[in-house]
């Protein structure tokens, strides 16, 4: 029996750990990467949601009933 040796697709600079697939934090498919890389891109994706709200939610911030974008050329955007 052989093992099938996965290579980090963040690899190989930084690489710590065993490779195997691991959930990037979103969809429903795994991808190989080494354990730090793994949680390095966990990580991010927990910090992209808590700044910019899930996918699924609603934007936190409706735009004003009033607003109008080109009333000053500038965009509104929810911070
Ligand atoms: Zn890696």
């Amino acid at each position: 029996m052989s093992t099938v040796r996965l290579a980090c697709i963040d690899g190989p600079d930084g690489c710590a750990g065993t490779v195997e697939p691991r959930w990037p934090g979103y969809g429903s498919k795994s991808y190989p990467r080494c354990e730090r890389h793994g949680e390095a891109r966990l990580e991010r994706e927990r910090e992209t949601r808590r700044r910019y709200g899930s996918w699924d939610d609603e934007r936190p911030e409706p735009e004003p009933v009033d607003f109008d974008p080109s009333d000053a050329g500038e965009r509104w955007e929810a911070v």
